[in-house]
Order: C-alpha cells, then structure tokens, then sequence
C-alpha cells in the first residue's frame, strides 16, 4: 500500500499550555482533537473569540480529550459557528462537560455585560453541542469516516479523561491529552501505550519533578489535625473537578479510621456538588478498588458531618457556626467565588488557617498569600493576614517530567516523531530534549498555528 498523507495543524495548546485544539487532515476528511479556551492572560477573552482558523461546516468530527474548560471551553462556540459533525467522549466527560458549560453561562453573561460585549456563547449553542454528542467508553473502537477510527484510552487524570488514539492506513497517532499523576486514589492508573508511530503529548510538568506525593496522607492528617487544634476556621481552596473528590474521599477515610476529629466540614459550592453527583454516577470509570466499595455501599465521598451548602443563604450561615470547621470552597487560587467571602473574614483570625493544595499561578491571591504576604486585598476590602497559611503540595493531577518520560519511553519503539505540547515553553522544550536525548527520537514543540505533514 502507497504511504498517505496526513496534516497535523496545531490551532491552540502549542507554545503554552491552555487553548488545546489539534486538526487532522487527510484526503479531503478533518477531525478535531479538544476544542478548548485560552486561559490566563489578559489576551486570551480576544484569542478565545477569533473566528477559528478552519471551517467549522467542513469538520467530521471531534474527539473530547477530558472537561477541563482548556480543553472543551470553545465547543459550543464551534457549535455556533456551524459545526454540525459528531463530538465523542467518554460518558462522564459528557456529564462533566454539561455541568462545566451551565455553571459558565452566568458566568459568561455577567462577564459580557460588564465589557459591553456579546457572551462567548449561549444556552442555545450549549444546547445544540450536547445534541452532537455521543459517548464511546473506553476502550471501545469507532469508525469514522474517510478511513479513520479511534479508541479512547484512560489517561488517568480526572473522571472521564482519555488519550484519543488514532487509526488510520494502518498506522497510529495518539493524543495524550491530560495525564495523570498515577496512581490516584479515585481513577485508574494511565493506560499504557503501545506501537504509536505519533504522539502529541502534553507537558506542563515538563521539566518538574512532584515533591512529597508519598507523604501526603500523614501530611494531611497533620494539617487537618493542628488545624482543628487551634480552634478557628480551616479554609480550603479548591478546583471543583477532582480535587475536591479526593479531598474527601481522603478526609472520609481519615474521619473513618478516627485519626481526625469529626467537626463540621462544609462544601460551599454548587458546582463541587454537581460534580461530586457526576463521581457518583458515573462509578465505571472510577478504579476498581473505589467501585468495589461504592457497589458494596460505602458512600466515599460522605460522612456524617458533612453539609453541601448550595444557596447564598445557605452559605452565609456556615459563619454563624462556632468551633472549630472546615470550609471548602473555589475558586482555586482564590481568583473569585465563595471562597473569597470566608477569607475577607477568617485570613485576620490568628486562630484560622488557609490551607493551600494547588498550584497558585504567579499574579493570583492564592499565590500572594502563599508567599506570605501579610495584607491582601480580597473581594476589593483590605485585610491584614493573621491566619496560618500551610502548603501542602503532592496534589498534582498531572504527571511530572519522570512520568512522561516513561509514558513515551514504553512505546519509543515505535515512534517516528513525537510533538511536546501543553506546556510553558521552558517545560515543553525540557521534555523535547530528554526524549531525543535519552530515546533517540525526532521530538520538537511546535508554535501555535504550524501544520506538519505525517506519513502514514
Ligand atoms: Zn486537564
């Protein structure tokens, strides 16, 4: 058989780490890998409403790595602009992808208000891209046309999140998506690849190794422990999608084995919650320890003095609780959300404590107050910083430059060329060098808006 040609265009999630949005080519047939938003800098609300650089009409289908908004964030807007093809995903990254395209509608609409602007999409296009879509598990091979078929494979990074691997004239491309930090106490370990003749693989750990991950269970105790001994309230900042899953799941197991106290722990967060009923449901694609006590009836992600608070009303109530208790809250890095009103009123306590288990972005409050600053603006009133801020790092849903490395090392085999995306440049071209110096194969980190042309 006479080699084919493919064109591989990287649209977005080339020279930086959000945006991810990947076009195949071949014979006349195009499919889409992400279709995510720009996130992070004060250029990306423009880059995020540029007409995409192809025709959305002319697109077959597109293939949905995982929910995080940097990699699903533009599909209603490509739903808008004339898509009509068929988005796949595993069946909780649909679920999660609903509950992460509502909970950004209001978002959207106040946001453009505010700029005099038109929102970035609406409930009608969220409609219209739901109606697209079909689930595929993992596993599972689908045909799609012009001669390509996929597999989705567990990356291990959150609910749902898959690698795309790719057929087509009898050679293989794989996209990594996310991957995850294995092993995680919720998910499946990162299936391994094989026989890839192509991979497009993520690196925002390209060049950094993850401290303390074998420590966190006793460092958690610890910082639950002395945090509760000291009376005040315990804030904890976090991402509603996995994160705050393993945070309980972790708290559940420590409160159970009676090595923390049993205080009040509120989840103040709507979101979280919607979330949290998507792990619920979607038990299959959970690992198989934590189905197997979910299907024996042990509620993971629940204990007795647990409360979801879902109204304002309901939130503003959680202050009026004395003791010692644990709040729960996003955004993440304290960028906006609930978690914000807390820390106006507990980050001048000496006896509170802001316990931080996510990466802070240079720039953000979260970030500020880990470097320990002692006054921050917050919510646009000036406080003084009183309370223990405490980092617990080990927390990391991505894998680091050792995992990667030996992700691409268990197909290097069979690789012709691999391309680093997904990272700050420093960490991609960190990852580029190992793997040509160490594997011996062509690796490169392509610019946003270059195409290669592949032989298959
Ligand atoms: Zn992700």
């Amino acid at each position: 058989m006479s080699a084919k040609r493919v064109t591989l265009t990287f649209h977005g999630g080339a020279g930086g780490v959000t945006g991810s949005n990947f076009l195949l080519a071949a014979d006349g047939t195009q499919i889409l890998i992400d279709c995510g938003l720009f996130q992070g800098d004060a250029s990306a609300d423009e880059r995020n409403r540029k007409p995409f650089p192809y025709d959305p009409k002319k697109i077959a289908a597109l293939l949905v790595t995982h929910a995080h908004l940097d990699h699903i964030g533009r599909i209603p807007l490509l739903a808008h602009s004339g898509f009509s093809g068929t988005v796949y995903s595993t069946p909780a990254t649909k679920d999660l992808a609903e509950v992460m395209f509502q909970d950004s509608l209001s978002l959207l609409k106040e946001e453009a208000k505010r700029r005099g602007s038109e929102p970035l999409y609406t409930e009608e296009d969220v409609s219209r891209t739901l109606a697209l879509w079909k689930t595929v598990p993992y596993g599972q091979g689908t045909l799609l046309s012009g001669g390509f078929s996929f597999t989705f494979r567990d990356a291990g990074h959150i609910l749902g999140s898959s690698m795309a691997e790719i057929l087509y004239a009898g050679k293989k491309i794989v996209f990594s998506g996310d991957l995850g930090n294995s092993p995680s106490p919720l998910l499946s370990d990162t299936e391994e690849i094989t026989d890839a003749d192509y991979l497009v693989i993520e690196s925002v750990y390209g060049d950094r190794n993850h401290e303390h991950r074998q420590e966190r269970w006793g460092r958690l105790e610890d910082a639950l422990e002395d945090a509760i001994r000291w009376g005040g309230t315990l804030l904890i900042p976090v991402f509603s999608i996995e994160r705050t899953q393993t945070l309980l799941f972790e708290m559940n197991a420590l409160i159970e084995d009676g090595k923390i106290p049993n205080v009040p722990v509120f989840i103040d967060s709507p979101l979280a919650y919607r979330i949290t009923e998507v792990y619920r449901k979607r038990i299959a694609e959970l690992n198989s320890g934590v189905q197997e006590r979910m299907r024996a009836g042990d509620n993971i992600f629940e204990f007795p003095k647990l409360k979801f608070t879902h109204t304002p009303e309901e939130s503003r109530a959680i202050e009026k609780i004395g003791g010692p208790k644990i709040i729960i809250a996003g955004s993440g890095m304290s960028h906006g959300g609930r978690i914000l009103r807390h820390e106006a009123r507990c980050l001048p306590d000496p006896k509170s404590t802001l316990l931080i288990i996510g990466y802070q972005v240079p720039g953000s409050l979260g970030r500020a107050l880990q470097d320990g600053a002692k006054n921050a603006v917050v919510s646009g009133q000036k406080v003084s910083v009183r309370a223990r801020v405490v980092t617990l790092s080990g927390y990391s849903a991505h894998k680091d430059s050792e995992g990667l490395f030996a992700f691409v090392e268990h197909t290097a085999d069979t690789l012709k060329k691999v391309f680093v995306v997904m990272g700050e440049p420093k960490s991609s071209l960190f990852l580029v060098q190992r793997i040509r110096d160490y594997l011996g194969i062509d690796a490169r980190a392509p610019q946003n808006g270059e195409s290669v042309e592949l032989e298959f």
